[in-house]
């Protein structure tokens, strides 16, 4: 702190930036960093899982959104530390490389913290910990190796990916269609898939939602999906292998300026003119149908008189679509966007194998596929999505539907809110069964799900701690009870005693030395996974295992925290 004087002489104050900062240093800063970890990881523990809970999240300007997407939830959460900002770029990691086990590494990250701070207490110096784990993480990530198994599909035998898919859905709000959503997906990411090169270009893959019908009637388009309709009610409904003009120009006679003026005072001269008019439009009509189009997408509208022309001469139009769509349109059926009529060429028009025009049950919502493009493998999933009375049972249990009431009530009311959730929430659902899929086609190895993999690594683990001399032994024997912790969560979220259930999995693994078994969280009465298909991929779980790993011991080597204070 220092006194100073300005230019009038007058005193003030200066304080040095130093001054103004809290310091947290040692154990004081690595015991905070972990708690600031672990209560991010504690809120995403309950939501691990087929049983885990949802989470609602309410925006600064008031959108709704419910998930039980860990990556989704954190995205949403706006944290301020920046201990649990890594926790959010851990998801979003796992998100990125993956797309499927996002609350999983959380949660694994946590219980891994958690075991930290104890050795911490214990006095064991955080270097070491961090080499422990490094060293776990390592053993664990082979063992998964050794666990794995080799996962056996193709084109014509889908049945393994859709029931991987299947898992990863059972634990999402649309697990109700899981089976449908699975199938789906799998043909989706088949159809863009390069099998030979084990690659999958995701973003063939629009993932598109309209609000109405049910969940069931998603359904796979083999093409693209425009939000309008045919121009004329009359106009035919599907165009087979149509010739598409994608036009900028507008379907009109050009009008006069504003300093011109048309001065129309005589019947004879306004029927002069409206032959005119109908002439360009016969004009552009012609050169479209001259060049082979049998189909007019149009940026801009066109009046009455042009539409009815268009319908009279079988030549079926849509109007209004946007500059993005037109676009889109243009790159998928390979043809050009034609600004002027008199550019239009046969060179120039799309094709598509089939386009057709969709209405919605009875409602007056219509939709325009263009199925099978010339130029694109891109398809689209199109969900369908309702909020029935069993779907908000799953969002809001029983303990808490009376505290939520207000919520259910403004469902009842505000369908369309509802509605728009679940498409959103099946969005995310869809987008990790695509990602689960994908994985699957570059490494086709799997692992056993419901804590199964967790807990033959965390035997694997422990048995290797024994043997090992150093300190670091207590960490890695630390790091083999954080991998319980996933089932531990998994068997608490599904209502059964946690430690129970774990030691007798583990000893079920242990005795008939066999890692299928896992928490049966869905009460089927068996806890084989392989019985069950809860499959996960290898290399999601190893991804999981070495992301948490790293960013704990980034989390156990910061030994001093400078903040702005709070005055
Ligand atoms: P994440 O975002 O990490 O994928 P989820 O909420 O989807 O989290 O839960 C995934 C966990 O739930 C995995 O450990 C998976 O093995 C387990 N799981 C999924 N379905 C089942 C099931 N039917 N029985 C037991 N465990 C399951």
């Amino acid at each position: 702190m220092a006194l100073a004087f300005d230019e009038y002489g007058r005193p003030f104050i200066i304080l040095k930036e130093q001054e103004q900062k809290t310091r947290l240093s040692g154990l004081e800063a690595q015991k905070a960093n972990i708690s600031a970890g672990r209560a991010v990881s504690r809120i995403l523990r309950t939501s691990l899982g087929p049983k885990g809970m949802d989470k609602m999240l309410q925006s600064p300007d008031g959108d709704v959104t419910i998930t039980n997407d860990g990556a989704t939830i954190l995205e949403q959460m706006d944290v301020d530390n920046q201990i649990a900002k890594l926790m959010v770029e851990l998801s979003r990691s796992q998100d990125y490389e993956i797309g499927d086990g996002t609350t999983g590494v959380v949660v694994m990250a946590g219980a891994l913290l958690e075991q930290a701070e104890r050795l911490l207490e214990r006095g064991i110096h955080p270097i070491r910990i961090a080499e422990g784990y490094e060293m776990a993480s390592r053993i664990a990530v082979e063992h998964l190796e050794c666990i794995a198994q080799k996962f056996d599909f193709g084109p014509t035998n889908i049945e393994p990916l859709v029931q991987t898919c299947m898992t990863t859905l059972s634990s999402k709000i649309v697990n109700r269609c899981k089976r449908a959503l699975a199938e789906i997906s799998v043909k989706a990411v088949l159809s863009v898939a390069d099998l030979e090169r084990k690659d999958v270009n995701l973003d063939l893959i629009k993932v598109e939602g309209k609000v109405g019908g049910k969940l069931e009637d998603t359904e796979l388009i083999y093409g693209i999906t425009v939000d309008k309709d045919m121009s004329h009610p009359q106009m035919p409904k599907q165009i087979e292998d149509a010739k598409i003009a994608i036009l900028t120009c507008p379907f009109e006679p050009p009008k006069p300026k504003t300093k011109h003026k048309v001065d129309i005072d005589t019947v004879e001269k306004f029927q002069t003119l409206r032959q005119q008019e109908q002439k360009y439009f016969d004009g552009m009509v012609q050169k479209c149908k001259d060049v082979g189009a049998t189909l007019v997408i149009c940026q801009w509208g066109f009046d009455d008189e042009a539409n009815h022309l268009l319908m009279h001469q079988n030549l079926p139009a849509v109007r209004w679509v946007g500059g993005v769509e037109l676009e889109l349109i243009a790159i998928a059926t390979g043809g050009r966007i034609v600004p002027r009529f008199q550019e239009l060429t046969p060179e120039k028009l799309g094709r598509a194998g089939l386009v057709r025009e969709k209405s919605f049950g009875t409602t007056k919502d219509k939709m325009l596929y263009i199925e099978h493009c010339a130029n694109s493998r891109a398809v689209t999933i199109f969900i369908r999505g309702e909020c029935n009375v069993e779907m908000l049972g799953r969002l809001f249990p029983v303990q808490c539907r009376i505290d939520w009431a207000f919520i259910l009530f403004s469902f009842v009311f505000d369908d369309a809110l509802g509605n728009k959730m679940m498409i959103e929430e099946t969005k995310r659902s869809i987008h990790d069964a695509l990602c689960v899929a994908r994985n699957l086609i570059r490494n086709n190895f799997i692992v056993y799900g419901g804590g199964a993999a967790e807990i033959s690594c965390s035997i694997a683990v422990e048995a290797v701690a024994d043997k090992y001399p150093g300190v670091e032994q207590y960490a890695i024997r630390a790091f083999a009870d954080a991998l319980d912790a996933v089932p531990m969560a998994l068997a608490e979220n599904s209502g059964l005693q946690p430690i129970e259930t774990l030691s007798a999995v583990k000893s079920q693994q242990l005795e008939e030395n066999n890692p299928h078994f896992g928490i049966d969280c869905n009460d089927v009465g068996t806890n084989d996974m392989f019985e069950q298909n809860v499959f996960e991929t290898l290399i999601g779980k190893q991804q999981q295992i070495l992301l948490a790993t790293q960013v704990v011991k980034m989390i156990l080597k910061i030994d001093d925290v400078i903040s702005p204070s709070d005055y």
